[in-house]
């Protein structure tokens, strides 16, 4: 896939409407309706500025949730737009309706650097089916596309790809510094590469465990899906986390990381607990010393250690997935242990994926990672090379 795709920079917008496909899909409070994080509206702001000091009229879109194509008073994006008001102290005109009569009237009276937001794009049916007709008429409020919503440029939708057929469409700067910063981490990675790849499952993160392996120097495998490794190589896990179907492939990826010559490195003690609870009963064993009945939870020392050792002349780190349990507090020490290793380092360090993402700022360890992915699923697909529909669609430098 190509990621030099031209940005807001490559353009005039001024005068333009900009039909603005942002990422507004922001945690609420179950009880309240309440926005619980607006990390993401924050996020937002470089771009939304940018094009108001230009001269754009921002016709801003997005979705919240998944309301299934009808309308659902709780994912409606006006809070949204007050707290957005907000942020850039100036009103943000909202409109009841998605691409209808209200969006339309809203934009018709937009002065030059001046923005509205519609209503959650997937409260009509079309936005996820990548309807043409509803593409056509989001696409009639623009005369240039900008997205910036990287946590859906995965998905085909109207809003994120569609739209992209009936206007010049360029990145954001949300979306544009995460094409060069994981674009070069797979494609031309300072070296040595070092993939670190955790969380509960093999199966969730088999694509991108094949697609490294390709371009790794060194492949780490710990937290729950380690296992699934381990026991290919006859080790006795107890109740550990296994899959059982995917037995085979997990050893079929370490034979063909000793072909290739690339480090492997697997968890060598553990930390175990003798059941799935935060107040279980909790030891540290080698690797060869599971017994029957306990599961593990997390990496021990002697691992943290072994996983620090690889890391430390790393030229890029790529780390997705948790190493241990990390909900849990008596089996957070890996993750945490890993995460403050992979800050003091040197190299260029990509942290992506929802969980490990969390436990990386949970610790308070963010602001010295070179990059965090904003998109759970966008960059683990990216890190897969599968071609993501809403990047694909944008126009090649
Ligand atoms: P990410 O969202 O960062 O991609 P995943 O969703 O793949 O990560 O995995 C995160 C989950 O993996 C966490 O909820 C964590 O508790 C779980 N996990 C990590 N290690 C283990 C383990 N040893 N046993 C069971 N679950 C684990
Ligand atoms: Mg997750």
């Amino acid at each position: 896939m190509n990621y030099n795709k031209k940005t807001i920079r490559d353009v005039e917008v001024k005068g333009k409407k900009v039909l603005l496909r942002c990422d507004f899909n922001v945690p609420r409070d179950k009880q309240t309706g309440e926005i619980a994080s607006d990390k993401r509206i924050v996020a937002s702001l470089p771009t939304i500025k940018y094009l108001l000091e230009n001269g754009a009229k921002v016709i801003a879109c997005s979705h919240m949730g998944k309301p299934k194509g009808e309308f659902k008073k709780e994912l409606s994006l006006a809070p949204v737009a007050k707290r957005l008001s907000e942020y850039l102290k100036m009103p943000v005109k909202f409109a009841n309706d998605v691409a209808g009569e209200e969006s339309a009237k809203l934009a018709a009276d937009l002065k030059d650097g001046e923005i509205m937001l519609m209503e959650n794009v997937r409260f009509n049916p079309g936005e996820e089916k990548n309807d043409p007709e509803f593409a056509k008429k989001l696409a009639a409020f623009g005369e240039i596309y900008v997205s910036d919503a990287f946590g859906t440029v995965h998905r085909a939708h109207a809003s994120t790809a569609g739209v992209a057929k009936f206007l010049p469409a360029y990145a954001g700067f949300l979306v544009e510094r995460e094409l060069t910063v994981m674009g070069d981490a797979v494609d031309n990675p300072k070296r040595p590469l070092v993939a670190i790849l955790g969380g509960a499952k093999v199966s969730d993160k088999i694509g991108v465990i094949s697609s490294l392996i390709d371009k790794a120097d060194t492949l780490i495998i710990g937290g729950g899906m380690a296992y699934t490794f381990l026991k290919s190589m006859g080790k006795n896990i107890g109740k550990s986390l296994l899959e059982e179907d995917k037995i085979e492939m997990a050893g079929e990826v370490m034979r063909k990381a000793a072909e290739k010559k690339i480090k492997f490195l697997l968890p060598v003690d553990i930390a175990i607990g003798d059941r799935f609870a935060p107040d279980c009963e909790k030891r540290i064993v080698d690797i060869d010393n599971i017994p029957d009945n306990w599961m593990g939870l997390d990496i021990g020392d002697k691992t943290i250690e072994l996983f620090g050792d690889a890391v430390k002349d790393a030229g890029t780190v790529v780390w997705n997935g948790p190493m241990g349990v990390f909900e849990f507090p008596a089996f957070a020490n890996g993750t945490k242990s890993l995460a403050k290793i992979i800050s003091n380092s040197n190299a260029l360090t990509i942290v992506g994926g929802g969980d490990s993402t969390a436990a990386v700022e949970q610790m308070g360890f963010a602001d010295k990672i070179t990059h965090i992915s904003t998109g759970g699923g966008a960059s683990l697909e990216f890190l897969e090379g599968r071609e993501l529909p809403g990047i694909a669609c944008l126009m090649d430098r």
